[in-house]
């Protein structure tokens, strides 16, 4: 069953702009994700084992939304927002709530720009709308002269690999229906890629795996693929460290004991992993001439 809350904001503004992703400001459509992947940072005790179950319907998000739009547009003060930050914005149940879709139409109204980020395909229904948007969108001043687009499209891929995917995001739709609605939208003209996050160690970071995911998001279209590492978070029965590691035993046990060390006393990976990490994920981009950042070209 879904909730229904009413909220006093709906729009975050960062302290800072994100250095990947560009946004200035979040929005969250829903509370709660049905999606369900086991490494997400939302989970906790707030949410209980299954995130689906609290999933939460903003009632009055259209006309907070509405003002505060209004008010930031008022003194000039254009960002890009991230759609969405804490749950995806296209899960089944925005065919029956469209608050997406609403909270679209407002950022078109005040003429934000928007990046999209989501795993699934449902964002096609959507497209007309955004490219309203990506036309009339009013960028910040300092990004005038290289972004030239309002709407960003990003899809999430932790692998490309169905039954990997299968085990950490049971409630999302399979990477090659992400790989196909990118298709998509890069045939409508959209500025799009693949956020390659969280990479998961020892299981999607193999040179085999990673090359073989940039290597496809390239072949379907993507302008860029951003990767980043997996954080894990909390001791608790409902935290993602618990649940993670309770997967890694059931399904990948031979690599239970050296994933356990990487996160010994932290929430993130070892410096050095990360940095190797990078690295090798420069290395195939340049290989398959695709760029890792939203601006820019790729190296050759
Ligand atoms: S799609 Fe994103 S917000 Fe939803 S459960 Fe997965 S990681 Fe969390």
């Amino acid at each position: 069953m879904i909730r229904e809350k009413i909220v006093k904001s709906v729009l975050n503004k960062h302290k800072r702009r994100d250095a990947w992703f560009l946004d200035d400001y979040s929005v969250n459509p829903y509370e709660g994700c049905g999606f369900n992947c086991v490494y997400c940072y939302i989970r906790g005790s707030k949410y209980g084992e299954n995130l689906s179950e609290k999933l939460t319907v903003k009632s009055n998000a259209f006309e907070i939304l509405d003002r505060q739009l209004f008010n930031r547009a008022k003194k000039g003060q254009y960002g890009i927002i991230a759609l969405a930050s804490a749950t995806d914005p296209y899960m089944p149940i925005e065919l029956k709530y469209e608050r997406t879709k609403g909270f679209l139409e407002i950022i078109l109204r005040h003429r934000f720009p928007v990046l999209v980020l989501t795993k699934s395909d449902l964002i096609i229904r959507d497209i007309s709308l955004l490219k309203a948007i990506d036309e009339r969108a009013i960028l910040p001043t300092d990004l005038k002269n290289t972004l030239h687009r309002g709407v960003m499209i990003s899809f999430s891929l932790s692998t490309a690999d169905e039954k990997i995917a299968a085990v950490f995001e049971p409630g999302a739709p399979a990477p090659i229906k992400r790989l196909e609605a990118l298709q998509v939208v890069k045939t409508e003209g959209f500025l799009s890629g693949i956020n390659l996050m969280p990479v998961l160690p020892f299981i999607s970071d193999t040179d085999e795996q990673l090359e073989d995911t940039i290597r496809m998001a390239k072949s379907y279209g993507a302008d860029y693929i951003i990767a980043g590492g997996l954080t894990l978070f909390g001791n608790g029965p409902t935290d993602s460290k618990t649940l993670y590691f309770k997967l890694i035993q059931k399904y990948f046990p031979e690599q239970a004991e050296r994933c356990r060390q990487l996160f010994d006393s932290s929430f993130s990976l070892p410096a050095a992993y990360q940095k190797q990490l990078e690295q090798r994920v420069k290395v195939f981009s340049k290989k398959h001439g695709i760029r890792n950042s939203i601006i820019g070209k790729a190296e050759i």
